[in-house]
């Protein structure tokens, strides 16, 4: 069973509320084996899940008048 790419990105950023079901996580897998898009998107939201509680704020308060 075949998952859309859309479908693959939504459990990536709810993996990174809660882990997967194996069933989900077996769905994604199959889905990012095939996407090679998807995987790199994978990638990413496992970075942002590394990295923890670091808001990308990039706050640029340089005073450079
Ligand atoms: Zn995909």
């Amino acid at each position: 069973m075949m998952i859309m790419c859309r479908e693959a990105t939504k459990l990536m950023s709810l993996s990174l509320d809660r882990p997967l079901n194996r069933r989900e996580r077996l769905k994604l897998r199959l889905h990012t084996m095939m996407c090679g898009p998807c995987r790199r998107c994978q990638a990413q939201f496992e970075l942002l899940h590394r990295a923890g509680e670091t808001p990308p704020k990039t706050d640029d308060t340089g005073g450079d008048a």
